[in-house]
């Protein structure tokens, strides 16, 4: 970054793993002033994740990504799992796209971090300093940043909001003097990565024998990782020799010709911090949960809190809601965070039994299961995963059941055709504000009935997808979709004449029947007016009043007030920032 750089941002991201770098690319996305600041020159080299979720590709396409991402991965691979006497107790291939994309896919963590570095190019509001190290910090009604560069020069930076994505040893973290909660396990595991691998199979296998608990793993490009357990009693460097490493691969079917391009031993964790954030300084990904890799889900919980996070902060330095807002952060994945841990628990005692006979009577229980279909489809359908959902937040609750419900929920993502016969994922459609979503024969009616002066304090668009069959002019003001199957028919079966209010990240804030759009709308105004009653402590210069009706600029000052105030959507396009670079140190 030049000397002459801007030294003042409106959000400042620590580490550039692929939390910070997804988190980077929505606020570029969302036309955020941002800085990521990585101490290392460039970003990991090092295999790590090797499993990517249908529902983190889709915040790679809110990101605007997600085609680069597609292009080097592996979609859709299932999961094979062997009693000791290689007998074949439990498949799980999911085959549905609820989200609009394969539920598991293999990709490599470091081209994803490179991908995305790259992706902020398109920013010229967003910097990055690699090579740089956060040291300390402090912070008043904002946060001042005191950074050490590569030939040991200081920085000093401004910022309104700190975002921690600095890993699990957080400085960020520890400077708040958070310490993480849960438990480190005694469990080691011998991670080994392997290039030019000819794969028998595309599916990860799970060899669930006390004796020696293994996983393999398929990677794009002949690579495949295995995994093996260490035992009580044997140290690191039993595993880490060559003839063992080689005795081991042989013993689970690796491509002899294959190279080993990695080597390590890991121990994991199920740690999550207590708060996740501290007036203006908040934490993501690592840096506030550490989740066993078990169920493959550590980064793409991350990536979930960079997705709630991007359009909160969004939001609130755009004054369309109170710095409340951004409470409901951590009270709305927190929840989930735990519920994925617990899985990943669950789903190591099934691969790693602790005794011959509980790994009999799981294996048993599972081939048991198979008997039944809906049970089968249970297991080979990914049913066990928890779905992304939160009960409490930036959300109206509505009168259904918590089982029926659709607010809190994230929207299913169908491919849909657009009015001029081009075939799209939803989300495309949806864009990245507020929507007012309907399913509908009659759009011109319906719609017109959502007059409320509060849809346009949001900047929610109106999209209406139209059933098999409809037909329709054109409506000024509503995107016009046609369905192609029945997945958001058959999501929406509760919610016929009802509009959906969705939140920037897809996920379902309120229902509005057409019935009654007034009185939902009073209750959605109620939700926001609640995000800027202040609470004590911090995050008092940025927003600390509500905008009038009339849409007055701030009294104190967001860096970019004047840009807010001249535009009504919730995203606006990024001002133009002269001197602004990228990724140099
Ligand atoms: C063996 C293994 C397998 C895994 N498999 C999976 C999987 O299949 N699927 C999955 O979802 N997850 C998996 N994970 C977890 C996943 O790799 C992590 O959850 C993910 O890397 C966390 O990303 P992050 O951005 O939060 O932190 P990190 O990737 O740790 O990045 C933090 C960054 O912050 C930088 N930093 C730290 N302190 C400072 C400072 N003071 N100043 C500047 N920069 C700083 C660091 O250099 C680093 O680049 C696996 C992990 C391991 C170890």
């Amino acid at each position: 970054m030049s000397a002459d750089a801007p030294t003042e941002y409106q959000v400042a991201i620590i580490g550039s793993g692929p939390i910070g770098l997804t988190l980077a690319n929505l606020l570029g996305q969302f036309g955020v002033r941002a800085l990521i600041v990585e101490q290392n020159v460039t970003t990991v080299q090092e295999p790590r994740a090797v499993s990517i979720d249908d529902e983190s590709l889709r915040t790679m396409q809110a990101a605007g990504v997600v085609d680069d991402v597609l292009k080097l991965i592996v979609p859709g691979y299932g999961s094979h799992y062997y009693s000791p006497t290689g007998l074949c107790f439990a498949k799980v291939e999911p085959t549905g796209r609820p989200y609009g994309y394969p539920r598991r896919n293999a990709f490599r963590q470091p081209v994803l971090e490179q991908q995305l570095k790259h992706a902020l190019a398109r920013f010229s509001h967003v910097n990055a300093l690699y090579g740089w190290r956060l040291d300390s910090y402090e912070q008043t009604d904002r946060v001042t940043l005191h950074l050490t560069g590569p030939m040991r020069e200081n920085r000093t930076i401004g910022c309104d909001f700190l975002v921690g994505c600095d890993g699990a040893a957080s400085t960020v973290r520890e400077q708040l003097r958070i310490q993480l909660e849960g438990t480190t396990f005694d469990e080691r595991w011998l991670i080994l990565d392997l290039e030019n691998n000819e794969n028998a199979t595309k599916h990860t296998e799970v060899f669930c024998d006390k004796r020696r608990p293994c996983i393999t793993l398929p990677g794009p490009g002949r690579t495949r990782r295995f995994e093996f357990k260490l035992l009580p009693g044997e140290k690191d460097e039993d595993l880490l020799n060559n003839a063992t490493v080689e005795r081991l691969l042989r013993a689970h079917g690796a491509d002899t010709r294959s190279a080993v391009r990695r080597k390590v031993v890991y121990r994991f964790h199920a740690r999550v911090a207590p708060r996740w954030s501290s007036g203006c300084v908040f934490l993501a990904g690592d840096a506030a949960h550490l989740t066993p890799p078990f169920a493959g889900q550590g980064m793409n919980s991350g990536v979930r809190d960079a997705h709630n996070l991007a359009w909160k902060l969004a939001a609130v330095l755009r004054r369309r809601a109170g710095p409340g807002l951004l409470d409901t952060y951590e009270s709305e994945r927190k929840d989930h965070i735990w519920q994925m841990i617990r899985l990943a628990l669950r789903m190591g005692k099934v691969m790693s039994p602790r005794t011959w006979l509980s790994g009999f009577i799981t294996q048993t229980a599972f081939l048991a299961l198979t008997i039944w279909p809906p049970a089968r489809d249970y297991v080979a359908q990914m049913k066990y995963k928890p779905p992304p959902r939160f009960h409490a937040g930036f959300l109206v609750p509505d009168a259904k059941s918590v089982r029926k419900t659709l607010v809190g929920r994230l929207i299913p993502q169908p491919t849909v055709t657009t009015q001029d016969g081009r075939g799209v994922l939803l989300d495309e459609a949806l864009g990245q504000g507020f929507v007012l979503l309907a399913r509908t024969a009659h759009p011109l009616r319906d719609f017109g009935k959502l007059t409320q002066p509060i849809w346009d304090r949001l900047g929610a668009a109106r999209v209406a997808v139209l059933p098999a069959g409809a037909q329709t002019r054109a409506v000024q003001g509503v995107v016009l979709v046609h369905e192609i199957d029945r997945a958001l028919a058959d999501a929406l079966i509760a919610y016929q004449n009802c509009a959906l209010l969705l939140r920037p990240d897809h996920y379902v804030a309120a229902t509005i029947p057409f019935a009654d759009p007034d009185g939902a709308a009073k209750a959605v105004e109620a939700l926001l007016a609640r995000t800027w009653t202040e609470k004590p402590g911090l995050r008092t210069r940025v927003n600390k009043s509500p905008p009038s009706p009339h849409g007055e600029e701030p009294r104190s000052g967001v860096s970019n007030h004047e840009a807010c105030a001249k535009t009504p959507p919730f995203m606006t396009e990024p001002a133009a920032w002269p001197g602004a670079e990228l990724g140099s140190t």
